[in-house]
């Protein structure tokens, strides 16, 4: 994983006239407090401007949670709610989220939830109406936004990391990361740290809601937890 860079101050790129979507940096890395812990990272994110995905989005959504959790889980992105909130996983997702979590033996509020993309996403319905669709982030935006993550993981440094999903699979993995060959194993973070945490990838729970079989794929959820909860429980200090 490319080491975090400091930057000597908050910069924010200025200029006179507004670029093309083409020509627009993705980089989020102009925009990080050069000090300060997850407070300050926090309110600089709000700010963020390192995408085009904050002109539609209601605000920045960034992590939340034990700020030295020992199991840190990455979401793909907020949804409606949490865009509306400014809290990730407060909506349906989350709500299974906590219920699958308990029953794999982890209470959600000693864990830092975020996403590898901080804001909301998506498109209208084609025929008009305020409907707002989900739609997945690209490489492009994941990449932008790594900075953001990177530093959550720098502050809070757990030791074992939670991939939900496929964006939060190849953002903490990269892009051969696949969900159905990579999920369910103790995966050594790609950091180039000895002490770095270990990463167990899964299911987002959107996809869990969205199943045929929801019954086998939530089974699945919590299967790939508990190895999350007995590593976990394997380095109790
Ligand atoms: S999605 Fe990430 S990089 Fe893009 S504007 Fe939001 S916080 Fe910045």
């Amino acid at each position: 994983m490319t080491p975090i860079k400091h930057a000597s101050a908050t910069k924010h790129p200025t200029s006179t006239q507004a670029p093309s979507a083409e020509a627009r940096a993705y980089d989020a890395e102009p925009y990080l407090p050069s000090r300060g812990g997850l407070p300050a990272h926090r309110r600089a994110a709000a700010d963020c401007r390192g995408c085009p995905l904050h002109e539609d989005a209601t605000r920045t959504v960034f992590g939340k949670g034990d700020e030295s959790a020992r199991l840190l889980l990455v979401g793909e992105q907020p949804g409606d709610q949490e865009d509306r909130q400014g809290e990730p996983f407060v909506g349906p997702a989350g709500r299974l989220l906590r219920r699958a979590l308990d029953e794999s033996g982890i209470d959600m509020d000693t864990t830092y939830v975020t996403n590898a993309v901080k804001h909301f996403k998506f498109t209208r319905p084609a025929g008009g109406g305020k409907r707002r669709i989900h739609k997945a982030p690209d490489l492009r935006e994941v990449a932008a936004c790594g900075p953001w993550l990177r530093a959550e993981l720098r502050l809070v440094r757990p030791e074992v990391v939670v991939a939900l999903g496929a964006t939060a699979g190849k953002a903490l993995l990269g892009n051969s990361f696949r969900v159905t060959k990579d999920r369910g194993a103790l995966l050594p973070m790609p950091s180039g740290q000895e002490d770095g945490p270990y990463v167990v990838a899964t299911l987002h729970p959107s996809a869990v809601l969205r199943a045929d079989d929801r019954e086998g794929a939530y089974a699945g959820l919590i299967s790939d937890l508990k190895v999350a909860a007995q590593a976990l429980a394997e380095r109790e200090p």
